[in-house]
């Protein structure tokens, strides 16, 4: 079977739809993985740690092959478009961030109140093709953009998350369901998941 997808459109084809979101996301691994790939021996493990849940960090999983479930992708909640990167054993890492203003000076001039209006669900029809229209030119905008225009790309120390670790499952005594054991506590002398003490 031929596989022509382009890395875009498999991040695309995984995320589900078009999205400037998608597009940081998407410029800020493919620069991770160019610079990681200079300094990188053999395969050593990229870890991601980003700092949003927004739809850019499927383009992370995508690019870098770091996922949630593998344990080299990590989540910070702090609400920031910034994605850092590295490999296991080195301390040396890269932070990418998206710059400050930088959408709303690629998009269109009346994207921002039409985004409230869709969001908000007051759009008419007219207006939410109109905005799908400004959607699709601002991730085109993101993705050709020169990357100092919008992406700020800084060397950092890396502090990485523990690797992954295997634990045991304990049968909650209360609503019978599986738990790893480091979350179940003891209720009434009885082990207990989270939801049940
Ligand atoms: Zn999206
Ligand atoms: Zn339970």
């Amino acid at each position: 079977m031929c596989n022509a997808m382009s890395p875009w459109e498999k991040a695309v084809d995984f995320h589900g739809h078009i999205c400037p979101g998608l597009a940081i996301g998407y410029r800020a691994a493919m620069e991770a993985m160019r610079r990681l790939k200079q300094e990188r021996a053999g395969d050593e493990e990229v870890v991601a740690i980003v700092e949003t849940d927004a739809c850019g960090v499927d383009a992370v999983q995508v690019i870098t092959g770091c996922t949630f479930g593998k344990g080299n992708f990590f989540f910070r909640d702090v609400g920031k478009q910034a994605f850092s990167f590295g490999v296991r054993g080195k301390e040396e890492g890269v932070r990418i961030v998206l710059k400050h203003g930088v959408m709303e000076k690629l998009a269109a001039p009346e994207w921002k109140a039409l985004r409230e209006k869709v969001f908000g669900k007051t759009a008419t029809a007219g207006e939410q093709n109109q905005f799908q229209e400004f959607h699709k030119e601002l991730t085109d905008k993101i993705l050709n953009e020169p990357l100092e225009n919008i992406m700020e790309v800084n060397a950092m120390q890396m502090d990485f998350p523990p690797h992954a670790r295997i634990f045991d499952t304990v049968e909650c005594a209360f609503c019978r369901e599986g738990v790893m054991e480091p979350r179940a506590r003891l209720k009434q002398s009885k082990p207990a998941c989270p939801d049940c003490v």
